[in-house]
């Protein structure tokens, strides 16, 4: 799927875009999201060059969203079981789920 000029899976679009997909597409715990709307992103790296502090800066912010979301846990399951290759989810980096993946 294409959102702002950028090819993004289904869930990122989710995350990133929500207004532009129907409210009757999304599961239960997305319409919960505290991530829907203004704050999306914060979870995503931007099309432009960001430097190792902004990035550090910009995904502090975001795991401090996810860590007093109240769809955390459905959100990270989510993330990792369709091996989600970009953003943050559930307090998780694209890194820290691959981790997981890889035990
Ligand atoms: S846990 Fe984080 S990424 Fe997941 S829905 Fe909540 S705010 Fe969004």
């Amino acid at each position: 799927m294409w959102v702002a000029g950028r090819l993004v899976s289904f869930a990122s679009a989710v995350c990133r875009e929500r207004e532009v997909i129907g409210v009757s597409d999304l599961a239960d715990w997305q319409l919960r999201a505290l991530c829907r709307g203004n704050h999306a992103y914060l979870f995503f790296p931007p099309s432009t060059f960001e430097r190792k502090d902004e990035r550090e800066r910009r995904e502090m912010k975001a795991k401090a969203i996810c860590g007093v979301c109240p769809v955390r846990e459905p959100c990270s399951l989510h993330a990792i079981s369709i091996r989600e290759p970009f953003g943050i989810w559930g307090g998780l980096t694209e890194m820290e789920r691959r981790a997981l993946v890889a035990g």
